[in-house]
């Protein structure tokens, strides 16, 4: 059976947290498709590459290999068999992922390794442009968002499990500024799609947007 979920929706509004749980789940296959954004841009930074440098970049991501596999905390993300998963959500891969992610080769190359994974299975995936570009045809649609203050409380916890300390007000900059230059790029920018259900995570748990997507799959099932 192919059953594609497919998430879009603003920076740590719970898309990645969501999707990976009911995948778990369901036994499904979780795609996350800003690590294999922050993937290449991490090859980028470590090659020296300047992430806005257009040529480059296009060059790097022509000649990489981006592979993702199941893991037991999610997906595992390799550049060239290189597990770089651990080295994908830190401040410098933040900020070149933007630029890296407005470049049409890197795009190009990551959509088509997306559709390939996504072919007659079920999966949950969750990006940008996951519901408009990607699988236009989903069976599901789900557009995330939440309060900015709220988004960047989680992220700032997320940070600190990893050692990393910031301060809160400097997560938030950051954030404002993805979603401004993910909403306004000429390629696939983010939007919810009109047949994309939406989701405010502001005032929800982890469980409560679990259940919410659980739900839905339930109700499109038996249609
Ligand atoms: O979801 P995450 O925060 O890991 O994504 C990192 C960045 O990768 C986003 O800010 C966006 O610029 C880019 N991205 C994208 N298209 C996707 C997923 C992520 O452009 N499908």
């Amino acid at each position: 059976m192919r059953f594609v979920v497919a998430i879009d929706g603003t920076s740590a509004s719970g898309k990645s947290t969501t999707a990976r749980n009911v995948a778990q789940r369901l036994g499904w296959f979780f795609l996350d498709t800003g690590a294999m954004y922050r993937a290449v841009a991490y090859e980028v930074l470590r090659r020296g590459v300047d992430p806005n440098d257009f040529e480059r970049v296009a060059e790097v991501a022509k000649e990489i290999d981006i592979d993702v596999k199941p893991g037991p905390d999610g997906q595992i993300t390799y550049v060239n068999g290189e597990d770089v998963s651990a080295y994908l959500r830190t401040p410098e891969v933040d900020k070149a992922v933007t630029p890296v992610s407005q470049n049409p080769e890197v795009r190009k190359k990551l959509v088509a390794i997306q559709r390939m994974v996504g072919k007659n299975r079920e999966l949950v995936c969750e990006g940008r442009d996951m519901t408009t570009v990607v699988f236009p045809d989903a069976e599901l649609k789900i557009y995330m968002d939440a309060d900015i203050n709220v988004r960047a409380e989680r992220r700032k916890k997320d940070l600190e499990k990893k050692g990393i300390h910031m301060p809160l007000e400097e997560i938030k900059k950051d954030l404002m500024r993805r979603d401004l230059a993910d909403s306004n790029r000429d390629i696939s920018p983010l939007k919810k799609a009109d047949d994309a259900i939406l989701l405010d995570t502001t005032n929800l748990t982890i469980e409560d947007e679990v259940n919410f997507v659980l739900e839905r799959i339930k109700k499109r099932l038996k249609k």
